[in-house]
């Protein structure tokens, strides 16, 4: 099969091309695994994060992407969720444990266990992977492959960082940054808290355009004072000013949730600028939302399709992925990036 793999970590500013094109046999599902023919996987931010080695996988070369959409081709002996056609989606949730305390209480994405799909298990940058049963997701049929991938990540971490606010109707949200995750956050925000404000901080004009059609009430660039204080903003940046000027935008209780597996470091002297009065006396908080839980993934994709979220999306061939890649690093966003295989 063709396949996308990672020899090593390297800079994206110095090496455009770090993926290489190479022949891989199919792999085999284990008794608990399915194989899974992809037919489109979505290009995620945490990809750069794991090309320089912010998140390093384990071993190389590994073929990286974690929004995989396909068709169940084989099935392990003990599979019994899942039949030969059936069509499924792959997170970056790959295994966890499922007996520790964090698993059984449906945090699996807090697991010591915890395994993730394109960094410690080959994923979706490929003509085939695999994938333990439990952690694949039926895609409802609103939605084509091409539709549902980018909703397999950006959506479900979305969907966990929105959780992860407590925002109730009523409440005010922000998001900073406005890419693949926060557009589809302001699109289930609408819906199922339809008298909350969302507010949004973005440093480009197109982002800011494209976040007042979908329905923000406002949106300013990063620096910007919002014009009423927030309950809660979740970042969703590479980047740490955005962190430091949202807490300046919280009330008093408020709540900062930072949706990024990595920070990169490049401003990180921005944090200096931290004001304890100005940005986190008055009970603010800040909390990170890490990885995604199983039923995250399932409970999004079935959100998604009763809203319904349709995300905006920029295809390219697999022999385009470091394409992709390059772009996201140079910050050409609009929507969500998404790998195809086959024209569904
Ligand atoms: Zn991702
Ligand atoms: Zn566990």
């Amino acid at each position: 099969m063709k396949a996308m793999v990672l020899n090593e970590i390297c800079s994206l500013r110095e090496n455009k091309r770090p993926l290489k094109m190479v022949d891989l046999p199919i792999p085999v599902p284990g008794e608990n695994e399915i194989l899974v023919k992809v037919s489109a996987c979505g290009v995620c931010h945490t990809e750069l994060d794991e090309i320089e080695g912010r998140t390093p996988p384990p071993e190389f070369p590994v073929v990286l992407g974690h929004q995989v959409v396909g068709k169940v081709e084989k099935v392990g002996g003990k599979v019994r969720k899942h039949k030969i056609g059936d069509r499924v989606g792959i997170a970056w949730i790959f295994s966890a444990c499922r007996k520790c305390s964090f698993c059984l209480e449906g945090n699996e994405n807090l697991c010591e266990d915890f395994k993730a799909t394109g960094r410690d298990a080959n994923g979706g940058y490929a003509e085939y992977t695999t994938v333990p049963e439990d952690f694949a997701h039926k895609i409802p049929s609103s939605f084509s492959a091409v539709e549902a991938a980018p909703l397999l990540c950006a959506g479900a971490i979305g969907y966990r960082s929105l959780r992860l606010t407590g925002i109730r109707d009523g409440k005010t949200l922000g998001l900073t940054g406005f890419g693949a995750s926060a557009h589809l956050v302001i699109q289930m925000a609408r819906h199922q808290f339809p008298n909350s404000g969302v507010f949004v901080f973005a440093r480009s004009e197109g982002e800011r355009q494209f976040a007042k059609e979908l329905g923000a009430v406002w949106a300013g660039d990063t620096e910007e004072k919002s014009p009423e204080r927030l309950n809660c903003i979740i970042d969703t940046t590479p980047a740490w000013k955005p962190v430091v000027e949202a807490l300046k935008n919280l009330k008093s209780g408020g709540r900062l949730v930072i949706n990024a597996i990595r920070k990169e470091d490049r401003d990180k002297d921005y944090l200096l600028r931290l004001d304890y009065p100005k940005h986190l006396w008055l009970e603010k908080e800040i909390k990170s939302v890490a990885n995604v839980a199983s039923k995250d993934v399932s409970e999004f994709l079935d959100l998604a399709s009763e809203i319904p979220i349709k995300p905006e999306v920029q295809k390219f061939t697999l022999q385009d992925a470091n394409k992709a890649l390059v772009e996201l690093k140079e910050r050409k966003v609009r929507g969500a990036k998404v790998i195809m295989f086959e024209m569904t």
